[in-house]
């Protein structure tokens, strides 16, 4: 059997390493800056990519690419480029797929700091973008200028999980000459492969799920070897936003358990949104699990699990939403997410702070919402844990 024949638990565990001479069992760590030529016509012919060996860890690392071909076979790509955050790779994107004069269209409801990239960061370069509503289709339609590039989506979005067609937006995509990057942080391969369903680049925040347990800052794009392999990776090694042996290592090994951690991820955050809907202190519960989320039936279809992430709105804004969070004792108060540990934020004050009124009020990030990133304790304890702080 080849590597592409394996399932995806198989590519998780296995793909990506090969032995060195050491034989070793697990994946070896290459802390080095630079690797050395054996004359100077070798060092030339690395140099002139005659030759394809590492030179230099801003441009390749062994370790590095264990943990690129690893979530390449798992999001079904050709290529993947690691890179120091999530940020970093959409920034990747943008500098290498766009110049002055050319215009994207994002869904208004992806990562805060990606909203203030697109509006306050891209503009200085000469590069517009439209923030739309993601559901709405013939507002991508209208949005679409014949200088538009890019159509950018993060579904299930964060903090209120709602989802896209990724199909439909990839079609109206190629239709206009455009490409169309998802932001799959949410749902990981192991519960959604968005280049299966007509996307082309993917962007991951290694930070959340990929890790899985809260110890590194990392990201990476997938997508065909042209775009990926050649001019974004070429963005990177020029830039210089690369991913560290060590952080790549913590997150090839958080691959391993990747499609067991989201199994578990999603079987306790259905049973929170269920806890929370009955609760008379709450308003609103938002989780794709939920049948009466209105976008059940899309997520049922292009996703193989619900994921991790429930946010809900209580009765009394500000006051009582703080006054929730902070009457919880286990779950950690921390705008990360994605980790084994069960998180606790205040989106309006924190992940979501820099984002001006007028987007907050579009996308419904509203002062009594908080949300969750649901761990991998014991449901009984999370529950409880929010109880406590619901009857405060
Ligand atoms: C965290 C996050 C990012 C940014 O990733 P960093 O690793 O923090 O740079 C991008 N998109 C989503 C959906 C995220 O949650």
């Amino acid at each position: 059997m080849t590597i592409d024949s394996y399932q995806f638990d198989t590519l998780a565990v296995r793909a990506g390493h090969q032995r060195t001479g050491e034989n070793e069992h697990s994946e070896p760590i290459f802390t080095t800056s630079s690797f050395v030529f054996d004359n100077a016509s070798q060092a030339a012919a690395r140099f002139s990519g005659d030759d394809p060996g590492n030179i230099y860890s801003r441009f390749t690392n062994p370790t590095v690419r264990i943990f690129e071909q690893r979530l390449a076979a798992l999001e079904g790509g050709e290529s993947c480029v690691a890179t120091a955050s999530g940020m970093a790779a959409i920034m990747a994107i943008c500098i290498a797929l766009l110049e002055a004069g050319d215009h994207l269209v994002s869904s208004r409801s992806v990562f805060g700091t990606t909203t203030v990239l697109f509006d306050r960061y891209l503009p200085r370069l000469g590069i517009e973008t439209s923030l739309i509503d993601m559901t709405d289709l013939d507002a991508w339609k209208a949005a679409i200028r014949p200088n538009t590039r890019l159509l950018f989506i993060e579904t299930p979005s964060n903090p209120l999980t709602e989802v896209a067609d990724i199909t439909e937006l990839a079609d109206l995509a190629h239709e206009h000459g455009c490409l169309l990057v998802v932001d799959n942080c949410f749902c990981t391969p192991a519960l959604q492969k968005p280049l299966q369903l007509g996307a082309d680049l993917i962007v991951h925040s290694a930070t959340k799920y990929l890790d899985g347990q809260g110890r590194i800052v990392g990201g990476a794009v997938v997508g065909d070897k042209q775009r990926v392999g050649e001019e974004i990776y070429a963005a990177i090694r020029t830039t210089g936003p690369t991913m560290s042996p060590f952080n790549a290592w913590v997150a090839l090994k958080g691959l391993e358990t990747l499609s067991l951690r989201m199994k578990a991820h999603s079987e306790n955050a259905i049973e929170l949104a269920r806890y929370l809907s009955d609760h008379p202190a709450v308003e609103q519960v938002y989780h794709l699990g939920l049948p009466s989320h209105p976008q059940y039936d899309l997520a049922k279809k292009q996703q193989s699990g619900f994921g991790g992430i429930v946010s809900f709105v209580v009765k009394g804004g500000r006051e009582k939403a703080w006054r929730v969070i902070d009457n919880t004792s286990l779950v950690s108060i921390t705008a990360n997410l994605g980790d084994v540990k069960t998180t606790i934020t205040h989106p309006a004050t924190t992940t979501h702070g820099r984002v001006s009124d007028e987007i907050k009020a579009q996308t419904g990030i509203s002062e009594g919402l908080i949300r969750i990133g649901v761990g991998l304790e014991s449901i009984d304890d999370i529950i409880a844990d929010l109880d406590q702080g619901l009857s405060a």
